[in-house]
């Protein structure tokens, strides 16, 4: 059984770059349902398991890798981003983005031109990939497809409609233009600090 988290800031903190009402929604309902969905995934399987009933298995581990990593990402999205003040990449989180983008700037305009494309509905990632020892962006549909394995998550984005179309419409690249002003680089420094740590 899983929890939600809590936002780390007031639901208006974001604002205007973010609106109140998108993330009220995105947080009550939307996140909200995938952690049900995630702990009512998981009781269907605890109840396949003991009465030895895997004939829907096929659309269960489905779900699971849905639902759960919609639960994820959510946590993820909601956590990297935070009051519009300006931070920055750490100092060896700035080395390994030149490293393997070029600049920041390269960087930036990489992950905001891929966002930009995400088919359908899903997400974009800045990730690094401990086997190839490097930084990538990946695009990823739903919540689940597109990944390389062992991929640790450094920043991401939701691309799906619900995140951007109450305040943005049909204006993604102004949604994506907007969130460089509430990423929270802090939290994206934690999570590279993990990795090299
Ligand atoms: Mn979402």
């Amino acid at each position: 059984m899983i929890n939600k988290i809590l936002l780390p800031y007031p639901v208006d903190a974001l604002e205007p770059y973010y609106n109140k009402e998108t993330l009220v929604l995105h947080y009550d309902i939307l996140y909200t349902g995938y952690i049900d969905n995630t702990n009512k995934t998981e009781e269907k399987l605890n109840i396949a398991r003991k009465e030895n009933d895997l004939k829907n298995i096929k659309c269960l581990e489905k779900d699971l890798s849905f639902f759960g990593s919609g639960v994820i990402l959510h946590e993820l999205f909601f956590q990297n981003m935070g009051i519009p003040i300006p931070t920055t990449p750490n100092a060896q989180l700035m080395e390994q983005i030149n490293i393997d983008f070029g600049s920041y700037e390269n960087f930036k305009n990489q992950f905001t031109e891929s966002s930009k494309v995400v088919e359908a509905s899903g997400w974009n990632l800045l990730v690094w990939v401990p086997r190839f020892n490097k930084l990538e962006i990946l695009q990823c549909e739903k919540h689940q497809n597109l990944t390389l394995w062992g991929c640790i998550p450094l920043l991401v984005l939701d691309m799906w409609e619900h995140s951007y179309y109450l305040q943005y419409k049909t204006k993604r690249g102004d949604y994506i233009n907007a969130f460089w002003n509430i990423v929270n680089w802090n939290e994206v420094n934690k999570r590279w600090d993990k990795v090299v740590g």
